[in-house]
Formats: structure tokens, sequence, C-alpha cells
């Protein structure tokens, strides 16, 4: 299958049964949005989402967080990942939010990127759900389904997997195909053991087209039957090395 193919497929399913797809983080302004994915870097959605009311209770804005320190925002996020760092990052993402953008969280990618604690990931995800501008975000969830899919080829880092994605995905898909990714990777095309038997994508999947079509089985069978005869012939070889080499000590007593 072409991959032009496996991307209309992809946009055509996911358009139809999932057009309302967002974030599972919780947040009610561009600053809180901010504040959770900074956070949810090595930590999953759900932890982010226990500890944030009460965080944005404290620090409602970019000020209140600004006016605080390290140690009182640990406090808070002490329960999720890496939290001495994302306590630094925060409130010197905050101060620079203050002093270089007036407050206001920006929209460009490259602007954000200037913030503390801010990666190109997480500046297209304020960018594309915020700002509605045309970026995607690259996580491991979108790296892994992506490449699966088909979607991209021998992309070996997360800028080339956006840049795949980007030259094939409508623009006006960009910003919510990395939240399709995202879940579908989290909840089916999960990275241990991938459940295809649940998976509706498998007729225009490439890692399932490899791994489960008759033509893959039998390769996989033949290749176990190799295995299989090298295994006996160098149990063969061994039996009869030592064999001789038995023969050789009887000899010389
Ligand atoms: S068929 Fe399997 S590998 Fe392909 S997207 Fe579905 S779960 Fe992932």
């Amino acid at each position: 299958m072409l991959r032009s193919e496996r991307y209309r497929h992809f946009v055509d399913y996911f358009s139809k049964h999932q057009p309302e797809a967002e974030t599972e983080l919780h947040y009610t302004n561009p600053f809180e949005l901010l504040v959770a994915v900074i956070l949810s870097a090595q930590c999953t959605d759900k932890r982010i989402n226990q500890i944030t009311p009460a965080l944005f209770a404290r620090f409602p804005d970019a000020a209140s967080l600004a006016a605080s320190n390290t140690d009182e925002v640990f406090t808070y996020i002490r329960s999720v990942s890496y939290p001495n760092n994302k306590a630094k990052h925060l409130v010197r993402m905050a101060k620079m939010l203050v002093d270089v953008f007036g407050g206001v969280v920006p929209a460009d990618i490259d602007e954000l990127q200037k913030l503390p604690g801010v990666g190109r990931k997480t500046a297209n995800v304020i960018a594309s759900v915020v700002y509605d501008v045309a970026a995607i975000a690259v996580d491991t969830h979108v790296f892994r389904v992506a490449d699966r899919l088909g979607l991209t080829t021998n992309a070996t880092t997360p800028l080339a997997v956006e840049k795949q994605l980007v030259k094939y995905l409508p623009n006006n898909t960009l910003a919510i195909a990395h939240h399709w990714l995202i879940l579908h990777g989290r909840y089916i095309c999960v990275a241990r053991s991938p459940k295809c038997e649940i998976c509706p994508l498998t007729w225009f999947c490439r890692y399932y087209e490899r791994t489960h079509t008759e033509k893959a089985l039998i390769k996989a069978e033949a290749q176990k039957l190799k295995k299989a005869k090298d295994a006996k012939r160098k149990r063969s070889l061994d039996g009869i090395s030592r064999e001789l080499a038995k023969r050789s000590v009887d000899k010389n007593i």
C-alpha cells in the first residue's frame, strides 16, 4: 500500500470516529495548559490532573507563580516525576513570562521554546492546542504509532517524524492528528505489545501487514524451521566433537 493511501485511511478513519479528540490534561486557560504540559514530561496525565487543582488554586497566573519560589512549588508537585527540576523550570518560566511576554503565553513556536522547561514538543502542543497553529508535537506515542502504521519511514528522531507528518498530513488535521496518535498509542497500540486483535486499523497498518498477514506468517514459520534445523545441526556437530575428543583421550591413556 502506498504511504499516501495509509495517510488517507488514517485521516478518514479518525475524522469519522474521533472528530473531537483532545488532550486529557485538565486546564482552563493557556497558562494552566503550559504548566500542565511542562509537568507531564515523563509522567502520566492522570497523575498531573491529580495535583494541578491545588497548584492552580495557589498559582492562578504567571505573576503569582513568578513571585513564589522553588521550595514552595515543590510542595505542590512532589508526587510527579523529577519534581526538583520541574519546580525550578516552572518558577523560571513564570518569571520570563512576566518579564518578557507581559504574562501572556506566546503563540510563536520559537518564542515558546525560549521559556525554561519548554522544548519543541511542548511548544508545538501549546501553539497547536491554544492558538490553532498548524503544528504537530511528537511524543513517544506519536513516534511509535506513526512508525507502526507506516505514516513515517526511517525516521529516527522526533524532528524527522514531525517533518514527515507535516509533509503528508493536511494542514487542518495536524493539531488533532497529534491527539489521534497519542490516544491510539495510549490505549490500543501500546508500546510493549500492541493490541492488534482489537485494533480497527489493521487493514492499513504496516506493522500488521508485516507481522500478521498470510505472507508474513509463512515467512515467520520458515524462519522458525530454519532456526530449529540450525540448532539441530549444531547439536549434532557438538556431539561429534565431544566423541572425537573422548576417543583422543582414551587413545592417550
Ligand atoms: S494494527 Fe497493531 S500495530 Fe497497527 S496500529 Fe493497530 S495496534 Fe498498532
